[in-house]
């Protein structure tokens, strides 16, 4: 299995670090070449206003969409959320925002920096003990769609208020804070920067399941690709392999500095 991971900005690194723990095979996209042959990719958490440039000037936003288009499985933590979602209120205008995932979302919608908190989030399909989940600059789940699983909430009265129960945005709920689709699970929270690897682990038994258009894959490859026709099987050729253990280098980090735009 070979999972890539959005490198243009953001927490990359984590990400391959919670991959290898599982013993799963990570690589940096960064060009719209890095998407050939790829069983899944990870959109991390990090700044989705400045990804979506950064998709616009490598040239791979619209690869990218079109590999997602086509059944890619996806895990987007945070900023990687609002990538997939269908819609982000309080985003800039041209931002991208890739319909994978039949979700609206405001950006920043828990508040911004000093309001980000960390917490602990049932999640009975993941079994067992709670999740911890750490929430930075979160984007708030507004709507979803009838398809949508709703994994975990978080119920108000709001940890991001010092447990006033005011509701930030209409009447008090729940609020959806993993979601999943088909092939597409998004975290509100950032699974990657703790030690609890189950989330990362439900996406890599996502890839391995029956949910995945294997057909589709292989026509968006070829046509990433541009050239010859693929046979039988995907093939991985002419594509950088990096190790589990190299680092993602030259990656700007923002995580949890600043403030959001
Ligand atoms: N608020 C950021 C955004 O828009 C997301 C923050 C994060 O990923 N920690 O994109």
């Amino acid at each position: 299995m070979d999972v890539g991971i959005l490198a243009l900005q953001g927490d990359v690194s984590e990400h391959r670090a919670a991959l290898n723990d599982l013993g799963v095979a990570s690589r940096p996209v960064r060009r719209p070449e890095d998407l050939v042959g790829l069983d899944g990719i990870i959109l991390p958490g990090g700044e989705s206003t400045t990804m979506s440039m950064l998709l616009d000037s490598s040239g791979l936003a619209d690869p990218l969409g079109k590999e997602l288009d086509a059944g890619l499985p996806a895990l987007g933590t945070c900023a990687g959320m609002i990538l997939l979602s269908d819609e982000a209120v309080d985003g800039r205008p041209d931002q991208r925002c890739y319909g994978a995932i039949d979700i609206t979302v405001r950006r920043n919608g828990f508040g911004r920096q000093l309001e980000s908190f960390e917490c602990e989030l049932d999640v009975p399909a993941l079994g067992g003990a709670p999740v911890p989940a750490v929430f930075i600059r979160a984007p708030l789940v507004e709507t979803s769609g009838p398809d949508v699983e709703v994994l975990s909430t978080l119920a108000q009265p709001a940890p991001w208020r010092g447990g006033d129960d005011a509701a930030p945005f209409g009447a008090p709920r729940a609020v959806p804070v993993l979601c999943r689709q088909g092939v597409v699970l998004v975290a509100a929270f950032h699974p990657e920067l703790t030690s609890d690897r189950r989330v990362h682990e439900l996406f890599v038994s996502m890839i391995d399941g029956p949910a995945r258009r294997g057909a589709e894959r292989l026509e968006a490859t070829k046509q990433v690709r541009g050239t010859e026709q693929v046979s039988g099987t995907e093939q991985v050729s002419g594509t950088e392999r990096v190790s589990g253990t190299e680092r993602v280098s030259g990656t700007e980090r923002v995580l949890g500095t600043g403030e959001g735009r």
